[in-house]
C-alpha cells in the first residue's frame, strides 16, 4: 500500500516586536529549527536594546558575562568577570552579526499598534505600513521606559540634566560637580564610574540599599587563550553559575541559612565604612535582597572618597544652580544625573494591542501585567512574549531566561508547523490558576519582607517568578497545560 506523501512542515510567518537581547535570542532559535519568514521590528537604529540605551560611565553587568551570554554564541574572550556595558553592545551586535539575523531586522520601524482577526495577526508600524503573520512575538523589554521624577523646577536648572539612559556624553563631566539621583544599581554603578573624574559627586538617596562586596578582576591572556582552545571549559562554567546563581536564588525565596549567610556578607560589607554617620546613613532599613540586590566591591570606597558625598534629605526643588532639599540647603551642581529608574509595569505598551473579541491589552491588564507561564495571554492567540510578567528576573541572568522561554515558544510554533492547531492560546482559568498558585508562593519570599521596590505591582504583590530560576526551566520545558488549541479542516 503507498503511504500518503508527507507534507512538509509549514514555514509560519513570524514578527518579533524588538532586537534587544530577548528578541536576538527568539530569532536565533526559530532560525535554528528551519524557520525562515522572520521579521524583527525595531524601533531604533541598532541592536541591543537596554546595552545600546544605557551608555552611563561606570555601567557593567552584574551578572557574570561568563553567564550573561547566550549558550549558542559562547564568548571566549570576555575582558572582565562582570563586563563593561559596551562590551556588552558589542556581543549581541556580534550575535546578530554572525547568526545571519540582521537581515530580519527592520530598524527605525516601530509597532503601533497589532490587532489580531481570522487567525492572524496584522501589525501596523510608524511608517503607517502593515504585515500579516501567523505568530506574534513580543521581545520590547521590561527596563526599557526611563521613569523620570517630578521634582519642581527642574526644568528650569541651568546645568545638564539627563537621564542615566540617555546619558549626555557631549557633556564634559571632568572637574564639574555632578549630581547622582537615586541609588539602585544604575546610581551606584555611576559614583563609582565618576568617583575620581568628576570634581564631586553627590548622592541624592531616598532608600539605602544592600551591597554584595563583588570583586570584578579582569580576564588574563592565558584565560582567554583556555577558553578559546577549549570550549567545553565556558560550557561548564556557565554551568556552575547557573548553580551559583540557583543557590542565591534559594536565599530569595525562602527563609533561612542561605538567606541569612548572603545577609551576614552585606551587612560585613557595610561594616567597612569606617565613619559611623556615614555608614549609619547608608544602612538599609530592610532585609538584604528586598530589593534587588547590588553587586559592587567599590561602592562604599567611593563613598568614603573626600570628593564623594551623600545627602539623605529629601529632594525638595531645584533652581538654575542645583538642588534644595527639604531641609533648606541647597547643593550646588552643574550636572543632575537622574537614576531613577523605568517603569518596570509598562512591557509592550505603548503598543496597543488588540486580541480576540476585541479586547485590547490594557482592558487586560487593568488590574495590572498577569501572563500565562510567563509568556502568553488568554484572548490574545498565537501571541507569546519575552521577559513578560513575572519572568524570574530577581538577579539572575535573563539571558538564560531568554533561552528558556525562546523554547517553549519554539515548542508552540513546530505544533503549528505539524498542522497540530491554527491557534493556541492559554484559557483564562489556566492563566488565573497560575496566578493564584504564583500569589500563594509570595509570601516566603524576601520581596515580601517589607520594602518598596519597583518588583512590586500597584496592589502591592511582587510581578516576579516566586520559585527558582531551575524550576522555570522545568516549568516551560514540560508544562503545555491550560493552552487551547483550536484546530481548523483546513490549513489557515
Ligand atoms: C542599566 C541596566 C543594567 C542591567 N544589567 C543587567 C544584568 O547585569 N544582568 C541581567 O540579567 N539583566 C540586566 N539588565 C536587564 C536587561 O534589560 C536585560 O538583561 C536585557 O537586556 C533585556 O533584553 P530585552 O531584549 O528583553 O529588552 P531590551 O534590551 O529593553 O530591548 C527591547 C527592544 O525592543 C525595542 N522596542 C520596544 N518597543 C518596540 C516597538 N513597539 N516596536 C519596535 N521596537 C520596540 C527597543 O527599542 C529595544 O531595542 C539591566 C538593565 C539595565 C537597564
Amino acid at each position: 500500500m503507498t503511504q500518503p506523501a508527507q507534507q512538509p512542515p509549514r514555514n509560519p510567518r513570524i514578527a518579533i516586536i524588538g532586537a534587544g537581547m530577548s528578541g536576538l535570542c527568539m530569532a536565533f532559535v526559530l532560525r535554528r529549527a528551519g524557520i525562515t519568514d522572520i521579521t524583527i521590528y525595531e524601533k531604533a537604529d541598532s541592536v541591543g536594546g537596554t546595552w545600546r540605551d544605557n551608555t552611563y560611565p561606570g555601567l557593567s553587568c552584574d551578572v557574570p558575562s561568563r553567564f550573561y551570554q547566550f549558550t549558542f554564541a559562547p564568548k571566549p574572550d570576555w575582558s572582565h568577570v562582570f563586563s563593561p556595558g559596551a562590551e556588552i553592545r558589542d556581543y549581541f551586535t556580534s550575535v546578530a552579526r554572525d547568526h545571519d539575523l540582521e537581515k530580519h531586522i527592520r530598524f527605525g520601524t516601530e509597532v503601533v499598534h497589532a490587532e489580531f482577526g481570522q487567525g492572524h495577526w496584522r501589525l501596523r508600524t510608524s511608517h503607517g505600513d502593515t504585515q500579516e503573520v501567523d505568530f506574534l512575538i513580543s521581545a520590547t523589554g521590561i527596563l526599557h521606559h526611563p521613569r523620570y521624577p517630578t521634582i519642581q523646577g527642574l526644568d528650569d536648572f541651568g546645568g545638564a540634566v539627563f537621564h542615566s539612559a540617555r546619558w549626555d556624553h557631549s557633556v564634559p563631566l571632568r572637574g564639574k560637580r555632578v549630581a547622582v539621583v537615586g541609588t539602585g544599581s544604575t546610581g551606584v554603578q555611576i559614583v563609582c564610574g565618576l568617583a575620581g573624574t568628576a570634581g564631586r559627586v553627590e548622592l541624592f538617596q531616598r532608600s539605602a540599599q544592600w551591597v554584595l562586596p563583588v570583586p570584578n578582576p579582569s580576564y588574563t591572556r592565558f584565560g582567554k587563550t583556555l577558553h578559546r582552545r577549549f570550549p567545553k571549559l565556558g560550557a561548564r562554567i556557565y554551568e556552575s553559575y547557573r548553580a551559583g546563581f540557583q543557590f542565591l536564588a534559594g536565599a530569595l525565596i525562602k527563609p533561612g541559612k542561605r538567606r541569612r549567610l548572603i545577609g551576614a556578607l552585606c551587612r560585613a560589607n557595610l561594616r567597612t565604612v569606617r565613619d559611623p554617620k556615614l555608614r549609619e546613613a547608608l544602612t538599609p532599613d530592610y532585609q538584604p535582597m528586598c530589593r534587588r540586590l547590588i553587586f559592587s566591591g567599590r561602592f562604599y570606597r567611593a563613598m568614603q572618597r573626600p570628593d564623594v558625598g551623600l545627602v539623605t534629605e529629601n529632594i525638595d526643588h531645584v533652581t538654575s544652580n542645583g538642588i534644595v532639599t527639604t531641609d533648606g540647603r541647597l547643593h550646588e551642581v552643574d550636572v543632575i544625573a537622574l537614576a531613577t529608574g523605568f517603569d518596570a509595569h509598562a512591557f509592550l505598551r505603548p503598543m496597543n494591542l488588540v486580541g480576540e473579541n476585541g479586547r485590547t491589552i490594557d482592558e487586560a491588564w487593568s488590574d495590572g501585567p498577569r501572563a500565562h507561564l510567563t509568556v502568553a495571554l488568554p484572548d490574545f492567540p498565537n501571541f507569546f512574549m519575552l521577559m513578560g510578567p513575572h519572568s524570574p528576573v530577581g538577579n539572575y541572568s535573563l539571558t538564560a531566561i531568554a533561552e528558556t522561554q525562546a523554547d517553549h515558544i519554539l515548542g508552540w510554533v513546530d505544533r503549528w508547523r505539524r498542522g497540530e492547531f491554527a491557534t493556541v492560546a492559554p484559557t483564562r482559568q489556566a492563566t488565573d490558576a497560575f496566578n493564584t498558585e504564583m500569589r500563594s508562593a509570595m509570601p516566603g519570599t524576601v520581596w515580601t519582607t517589607g520594602c518598596t521596590s519597583w518588583y512590586l505591582g500597584k496592589d502591592g504583590v511582587p510581578e516576579l517568578w516566586p520559585w527558582t530560576p531551575g524550576a522555570h526551566r522545568t516549568r516551560l520545558s514540560t508544562d503545555t497545560s491550560g493552552y487551547d488549541l483550536r484546530v481548523t479542516a483546513d490549513r489557515p
